[in-house]
């Protein structure tokens, strides 16, 4: 693909109203011509108000510095995989450094985010699962005996283990989020959960406050994984694909950006059955709608930390 067709698809995504023609983000005027830059970068200048933009000025692919073809390519390569696609092999595929596949990758899934974004599960006569799976906080034993440590006592401990809880429709969509404890994404359950839903859950105590709220059907995984119709099982598939891509993929998604990697999961575990051409228009269109990103805007210039 050429670099003229990129921009031709990028301009038919973000301007889609026009068939491609370019709008003013300041004006909204519609009335502007093409300006490009001395390298042939796309520019287009704005009659009405006097504004320089570009086919990205204002969405996450603001400020570019590859070719518009690259950011396509990138998209196909990475909905490509079914668990994840680790930055070095990105790097890899696109002739990129590791960091510049980095950011990339974490634009991406930032972008898949905003489908996430605003989404609320179940309703009447609908069912839902709950659970929560640890992520992070490894502490590596010792290499002599004689200086490990017991790893299940709280002081030894590296503080740094979060859970991810997942909301799952049965059927349906899900939305993940990330807390210090089960017990603490009490209120995120409540806040995305439409009443009159049937919310399934396991044993763990952290869950008991929901049935003031929620019928709920518990099912103690010591049992059985799914009995009398409870069972968790939309939710244990997701956290299927989240760990295999920790392990196969990526090695390390805990930290400041485990919500993204857990995000991304629940994108890729939604559009398991979508074609994966109509997945790469939709992270394209996501990403088209999707402002300068909010984790890595000044990352460059080192004005946040990695
Ligand atoms: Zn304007």
């Amino acid at each position: 693909m050429s670099d003229e067709e990129a921009e031709r698809t990028f301009r038919n995504v973000r301007w889609a109203a026009t068939s491609g023609d370019p709008v003013c983000p300041r004006c909204g005027g519609l009335d502007a011509y093409d300006c490009r830059r001395p390298n042939g970068a796309s520019r287009f200048r704005c009659r009405a108000c006097g504004k320089d933009f570009s086919v990205t000025s204002g969405t996450i692919f603001a400020s570019h510095k590859l070719p518009l073809k690259a950011y396509l390519a990138a998209i196909a390569i990475f909905i490509n995989e079914v668990k994840g696609k680790a930055a070095l092999a990105l790097s890899r595929d696109l002739g990129l450094s590791y960091k510049a596949a980095f950011v990339l990758a974490h634009k991406l899934r930032e972008s898949m985010a905003a489908e996430i974004k605003g989404r609320m599960i179940g309703g009447d006569g609908e069912e839902a699962s709950i659970d929560g799976a640890y992520f992070g906080g490894y502490v590596k034993p010792s290499n002599l005996r004689e200086n490990r440590r017991d790893r299940r006592l709280i002081e030894n401990r590296t503080g740094k283990r979060q859970v991810v809880v997942i909301i799952r429709q049965h059927g349906g969509d899900s939305i993940p989020s990330v807390f210090r404890s089960e017990a603490a994404a009490l209120g995120f359950i409540r806040a995305h959960v439409r009443p009159g839903t049937v919310v399934n859950a396991d044993e763990a105590s952290s869950w008991d406050a929901l049935h003031a709220r929620f019928e709920m059907k518990r099912i103690d995984h010591g049992q059985a994984y799914s009995l009398d119709g409870a069972c968790t099982n939309w939710a244990e598939t997701y956290f299927s694909r989240l760990r295999r891509g920790e392990i196969g993929h990526h090695h390390h998604i805990s930290g400041p950006y485990l919500v993204r990697y857990a995000q991304e999961a629940a994108f890729r575990e939604d559009a398991r059955r979508v074609a994966n051409g109509e997945q790469v228009g939709r992270v394209a269109e996501l990403a088209m709608a999707s402002k300068p990103s909010v984790d890595f805007c000044g990352y460059w210039q080192r004005h946040k930390a990695a």
